[in-house]
């Protein structure tokens, strides 16, 4: 007080009319700010070691406190203006807006024209609109969410929350044995004094666990068995186990991994071999121990991610190291050793040993996991009938849904093992109307839940599309809270998506810490793949990511897609696994009966096929269009494939695989890449073409781009009258993100420039280039260098000659050329269409008259709702060599 009089007596003195104001500078109003946060601070500091009630209690008593303070000063400073006339109401510190951002500012308008607080004193004061709105942030909050008693406080509040979003219940999934309690009988309620023998009793609380031996028992039965139970009930990471402990692991052929003769061997697990060992002339016959004859158990996801942290989780519960007795396989990474004998990996591995070793001989068991994703793998490997060569090999179909009778008839009556899952009621809320931006409205509800509802009552999950969104999720969030003020509880924000380096994935299952609450941002993978224990609320916009493909125009896309029925209720179910769950669905009742498909459309049926044409070409299968497919593709799809490789020439005018066809199906790429190596042979240049496949593998993570908030305004506002996703016209209406921009000759420039450097990460980090990245296209690049040897090509590098690398390019992607127009654009040669270079691509100022691009990108830009405007399409042309021409 004193030192405002004081500042208040020296501006006087200076004889300002002005200063009769209580207006401060924004510097003063900022400085005063800061001491009074500085001083509440000491305080907090040394509350904070009582307990979190008594904590909000007394910084409640301060704050009021410091109000009836201020209103001292305010009266003071009020009765020093009256001579002053006008009086204006005090605006929020510019300070606030700037932690706020632009959205509270926003907000902040909108309450403060709404605050009309009885206390004309308060209204004025400095500091009084900033901690109402503080309080009426969480306080709104309260009235749309909170408990019944809160409702009456709405009345006295006017404000508005201006983006609360408004939820109607609708109906509530049954909760399915809940009351029956988890088969515990052998559950001793000892405490576990480690952290592997609380593993093991938290195996033995799962669904599963009651069912191990009947389960057992129908695998010793029946050859080919489908198995059903909700997500989370142990499927991918007890089966498998339970299966090793009954010994499947040991039978079949012997493993000659020797034990020195000495050493005494284990009970069961080793028996006596004579083997012969020669060397140079010498040769020995000896008599050895040899490890127990084993297979592994093969376990196929239907994504990497999945594979991965599965495999981490029962290696944990094993007590072995990952990579060891339990590992994983996943595109270019092999995270397994000749010991292991459970193996995770993604369907599209176990296709590519299939190639190899038709009888899939290696292996005890194999157990299609997630089956109901139906992912083309999948659907390929059901279609080879993976059992039929080996009567011995297990077959087991695992599906979190009830679609299993069509697994059955497919497999000829297989028996469905029906897992009674247990999953508490959830109920459904959907909007009122339609979101425009369904990125905001998730944080918003996300937040709402967060600040409304008691931290340790449950964890909320978001799904969202992809690593994009996610970041940009992850954002909002930090900035919003750091706008609520320090009154709300720890928001953790785990997020999860395929890219996330393998140390960050764990993150997600860590358990939550007392008193905070976590906040998961995940994509699809965590609707059936991953189970999060602890979530309570899912929010669920509605989308997701899904590849597309036209056979008429060839092309191939992936785009966010309103995502169908069954996924809908998949992912509500994921709040009701360990209580009963809410689940917020951001659009309406009525868009959720009348707009979304009852199932996912398989992605057989969506996508690009001459990769697997390619693939069963090669296992000797002529006959596609007969090809027993549980559900088959178009048959304009498989033409278009055969065509393509014909054009590539990996098929004569039979249709038989040619010797150019043959080496192409070793890699595991997609056919017009493989062609371009293989063509790389003859233009001796495969030591520059595979740095280039290997760098465009890696996707469009190359280059590091600091974010900003423009991504976020970027990003799509869907409708939902997007139509079936197959139907690539109707998708046209919707302007697609754009991601990035690449051209062969960087891709090239930056990984030779990066082997220069002795692969220098400092290099990388001067360079905005993602080291991760890097390094997973240095491995991919040594494996492709492994296959090259394998097809007997000889690794030549043409000294940097761009006329020959740019001919083994061309000779894969010719399909993908285009032509300059006369208006700058671009028309696609094969099924004419106009395109646009993005304005992003650099390509803009060259245009180079004729280019062969590597795929073709939707770009997104802000659709309107409702205006059905069909802007002209912009496409992205990722990659353009003519312009090498240029450059190089
Ligand atoms: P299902 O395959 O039937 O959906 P899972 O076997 O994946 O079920 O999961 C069983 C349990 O194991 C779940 O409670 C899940 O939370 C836990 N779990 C799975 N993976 C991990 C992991 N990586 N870390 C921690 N817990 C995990
Ligand atoms: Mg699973």
């Amino acid at each position: 007080r004193e030192e405002l009089e004081r500042h208040i007596r020296e501006r006087d003195a200076a004889g300002t009319r002005k200063l009769a104001e209580p207006k401060l500078t924004r510097k003063e109003e900022e400085e005063a700010i800061r001491r009074a946060d500085a001083l509440e601070q000491d305080d907090i500091g040394s509350l904070r070691k009582v307990s979190r009630r008594e904590y909000l209690k007394k910084r409640e008593q301060k704050k009021l406190e410091e109000l009836r303070y201020k209103k001292e000063i305010y009266e003071l400073v009020k009765k020093r203006s009256e001579d002053t006339g006008d009086m204006d109401e005090y605006r929020i510190p510019d300070a606030y807006d700037l932690e706020g951002g632009v959205n509270q500012e926003k907000r902040f308008s909108v309450a403060s024209q709404r605050y009309r607080d009885p206390d004309a004193a308060e209204k004025m004061n400095p500091f009084a609109e900033q901690e109402a709105w503080e309080e009426h942030q969480i306080g709104k909050a309260n009235l749309k969410f909170g408990s019944k008693d809160r409702k009456s406080r709405s009345d006295d509040y006017q404000f508005v929350f201006e983006d609360q979003i408004e939820f109607i219940k609708a109906a509530v999934m049954d909760g399915v044995n809940v009351d029956q309690e988890p088969s515990t009988d052998s559950i001793e309620k000892t405490m576990a004094n480690s952290a592997f023998e609380k593993l093991q009793e938290d195996r033995k609380t799962l669904p599963m666990y009651p069912y191990r031996d009947d389960l057992l028992q129908a695998v010793n039965d029946h050859q080919v068995l489908v198995i059903v139970g909700e997500t989370g009930s142990g499927k991918t990471t007890q089966i498998p186990q339970y299966l090793h402990e009954a010994g499947y692991t040991k039978r079949g052929k012997a493993s000659p991994i020797a034990l020195a003769a000495s050493e005494e061997p284990q009970e069961g697990e080793y028996r006596r071999q004579n083997i012969c060992l020669s060397q140079g002339h010498v040769s020995q016959e000896m008599n050895i121990w040899v490890l127990g004859t084993f297979l592994p158990i093969g376990c196929t996801q239907p994504r990497r991610v999945a594979a991965m942290s599965v495999a981490a989780r029962v290696s944990q519960e094993m007590g072995v190291k990952l990579g060891h007795e339990v590992g994983y396989s996943i595109r270019f990474e092999d995270c397994t050793s000749e010991k292991t004998i459970l193996k995770y990996m993604t369907d599209g591995m176990l296709l590519r040993e299939f190639l190899g070793e038709p009888d899939l001989a290696s292996y005890s068991v194999i157990m299609v996991d997630e089956a109901h994703e139906r992912t083309l793998s999948t659907d390929i490997l059901f279609g080879l009938d993976i059992s039929r060569f080996r009567p011995d090999l297990k077959l087991l179909i695992s599906s979190a849904t009830l679609d299993a009778e069509k697994f059955s008839d497919y497999f000829d009556c297989a028996p469905i093992f029906k897992i009674p899952g247990r999953r508490f009621p959830v109920e459904i809320h959907y909007t009122k109307a339609p979101e425009a931006d369904y990125l905001d409205a998730a944080v918003v509800t996300a937040l709402q839940i967060h600040v409304t509802q008691p931290p340790g009552d449950g964890d909320i999950l978001i799904f969202l599309t992809g690593q994009e969104e996610i970041e940009t999720a992850e954002e909002i969030i930090k900035h919003r809270i750091k706008g609520l003020g320090t009154k709300i509880a720890e928001l953790i924000i785990c997020p999860i998506y395929a890219n996330l380096p393998t140390e960050l994935q764990a993150k997600i299952f860590e358990p939550t810490p007392e008193g905070a609450r976590k906040v998961v941002l995940a994509t699809n993978i965590a609707e059936t793949s991953l189970t999060i224990d602890g979530i309570k609320y899912v929010i669920d916009p509605g989308f997701s990511k899904m590849k597309s493909y036209n056979p008429r125009t060839g092309m191939e896309s992936l785009l966010v897609a309103p995502i169908s029925k069954a996924s809908a209720n998949q992912r509500a179910g994921r709040s009701g696994r360990t209580g009963p769950g809410k689940c917020f669905r951001l659009y309406t009742a009525y868009n959720y009966m009348n707009d979304l498909e009852d199932n996912t459309v398989p992605e057989i049926q969506r996508t690009n096929l001459a990769n697997v044409v390619l693939s069963l070409k090669s296992l000797g299968i002529h006959d596609l269009l007969n090809f027993d497919f549980m559900d088959p593709p178009p048959a304009e799809a498989l033409l278009k494939a055969l065509e393509l490789l014909f054009a590539l020439s990996a098929l004569n005018k039979l249709g038989e695989l040619t010797k150019v066809g043959r080496r192409m199906a070793e890699f595991p790429l997609d056919p017009m890449l493989s062609k371009m190596i293989v063509a790389s042979d003859k233009y001796k240049c495969s030591d520059e073409i595979i740095s280039i496949a290997a760098m465009l593998s890696v996707g469009n993570s190359i280059f590091y781009r600091p974010k900003d908030k423009q991504v976020h305004a970027d990003n799509a506002r869907m409708n939902f009258h997007v139509g079936n996703v197959g139907d690539h016209i109707a998708l046209l209406k919707v302007r697609f993100l754009m991601i990035t921009t690449l051209f062969w000759h960087i891709i090239f420039l930056v990984y030779s420039s990066w082997r220069e450097t002795n692969f220098s990460t400092q290099w990388c980090y001067e360079n905005y280039i993602q080291v991760r990245s890097m390094k997973r296209a240095r491995d991919i690049r040594d494996q492709l260098e492994g296959l090259l040897e394998r097809v007997e090509i000889e690794l030549t590098s043409n000294d940097n000659d761009y006329e020959a690398i740019k001919k083994a390019i061309t000779s894969g992607f010719f399909p993908h050329s285009a032509k300059l127009q006369k208006n700058g654009s671009y028309r696609t040669i094969k099924h004419p269409q106009t395109v646009n270079v993005h304005p992003s691509s650099g390509l803009a100022q060259v245009l180079p008259r004729w280019v062969v691009y590597h795929e073709l990108v939707l770009t997104t830009k802000e659709y309107m709702r409702q205006v059905v405007h069909l802007f002209p399409l912009i496409f992205l042309f990722l990659i353009s060599f003519s312009v090498t021409l240029a450059v190089m």
